[in-house]
């Protein structure tokens, strides 16, 4: 398996214990290091319910998003146990653009994830 963002072959220490385990990550140790998982979770209020948005890479470079796949499934799985009413919508970015459509559309709760966050100045846009 190769790494989606330098393209380099990731190689896994094989013993008794993962001999036979599945390795599902797309990203080598080295790149996880330069885009590290931060994950940050905010509730935005929007018209028709609330937009509970999971972001989980804090960067704004443009990298392979085939690199971060792998780790959708906790949200995955949080959505299920505790948010299975909601809209669940998985994206890469979001922005105001998106923001602002899914405030115009009036779709009720939704439970977003992205991958990689590009808002920048929150705190004055959140403010209603
Ligand atoms: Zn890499």
């Amino acid at each position: 398996m190769f790494c989606e963002i330098c393209k380099k072959k990731i190689t896994q220490r094989r013993h008794l214990f993962n001999i036979f385990k599945r390795s599902t990550h797309h990203i080598c140790e080295l790149c996880y290091q330069k885009y590290p998982l931060l994950p940050r979770r905010s509730t935005i209020p929007i018209g028709g319910g609330v937009l509970i948005w999971n972001s989980l890479i804090q960067t704004s470079d443009e990298i392979s998003s085939l690199a971060h796949m792998s780790f959708y499934k906790p949200y995955i799985i949080d959505y299920i146990l505790n948010y299975n009413s909601n809209i669940l919508i998985l994206a890469d970015h979001f922005d105001y653009k998106m923001m602002e459509i899914y405030d115009n559309l009036k779709l009720g709760d939704i439970y977003l994830i992205t991958l990689y966050d590009k808002i920048k100045q929150k705190e004055i846009n959140y403010e209603i």
